[in-house]
């Protein structure tokens, strides 16, 4: 059975769905993404995502070819078509396609992408009981980081980098601090202290940041947002990233530097716990 996907109004067999070669976000990456896990078949804090979107796309005044319960409504019916127990659902959107100019043309069509992709064992994946391995490479992306967009080159460049040393993902540097992870937001705990940088242009606003810094705040840890270099890193007694995909997950090693005693952390592990329990109970 070949998976269903969605593009502009209409569910179809991934081979017959198709975009525009005059697409903008194919040739100028003019286009928002977002990504909502699944689990037990339901979404996993669609409201942060749809939130994010709307506010996405206000920054780069665009307009959502959809309102936000039809956009809940299609991400349900891919999850049912597709029978998607554990994994994602990505969704893009473009500003359309147009005959290629710099400026936004004034009439196009918006494109609206969706897809669904299966992760059994998201949830309990073994990444998260052995912890990841990152490097650190310097932060060279545009300065508009805080907007989800989809020209995600110098990620996808960091991951490849990160591969190749050996490890899992890279932490991005600028000025000497830690910004983010190439696809996820960074965290490090010195003592009973969580520290992750605060919210700026520099980095993506979490939609799992925000939940995690709420459950850590509601179990009396103390959070501390700010900027932090990449030798304090080196130095911490634990480490985490979040991301939507990944939850909370564990670093066990920074630029081959072991943290702690190079397994999963007790803060990052209990983390891990409250958000899974509390966000399923949520899930929609
Ligand atoms: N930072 C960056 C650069 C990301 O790409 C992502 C995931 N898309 C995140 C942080 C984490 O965001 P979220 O928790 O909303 O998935």
């Amino acid at each position: 059975m070949s998976r269903i996907v969605y593009v502009n109004g209409e569910y179809l067999p991934e081979e017959e769905a198709k975009v525009s070669v005059f697409d903008r976000g194919f040739l100028f990456a003019d286009g928002v993404y977002e990504v909502t896990s699944v689990l037990d078949g339901k979404l996993i804090d669609f409201d942060g995502h749809a939130k994010r979107l709307e506010r996405s796309l206000g920054e780069l005044e665009m307009e959502s070819p959809v309102t936000a319960e039809a956009l809940l409504e299609i991400h349900r019916e891919l999850v049912a078509r597709n029978g998607i127990d554990e994994g994602l659902v990505y969704l893009q959107i473009t500003r359309g396609a147009a005959d290629r100019d710099f400026a936004y043309p004034e009439a196009a069509e918006p494109t609206i992408v969706l897809f669904t992709q299966a992760k059994p064992g998201l949830a309990d994946s073994a990444a998260s009981r052995k912890g990841i391995k990152v490097i650190s490479i310097p932060d060279i992306r545009w300065g508009r980081r805080d907007i989800k967009t989809v020209q995600l080159l110098y990620p996808s460049m960091g991951k490849m980098a990160a591969k190749k040393a050996g490890a899992d993902d890279a932490w991005m540097i600028e000025d000497g601090e830690v910004t983010e992870g190439t696809s996820n937001n960074a965290y490090i705990v010195k003592g009973r202290t969580i520290v992750t940088r605060h919210l700026g242009t520099e980095i993506l606003h979490g939609i799992t940041r925000a939940a995690v810094l709420r459950f850590a705040r509601e179990a009396q840890m103390e959070v501390e947002e700010r900027a932090f270099t990449i030798e304090e890193a080196k130095s911490a007694d634990e480490a985490f990233i979040t991301s939507a995909s990944s939850f909370v997950m564990p670093v066990v090693e920074i630029d081959g530097q072991s943290l702690g005693t190079g397994a999963p952390g007790p803060v990052a592990t209990r983390l891990r716990e409250i958000y899974l329990d509390e966000m399923r109970k949520a899930a929609v």
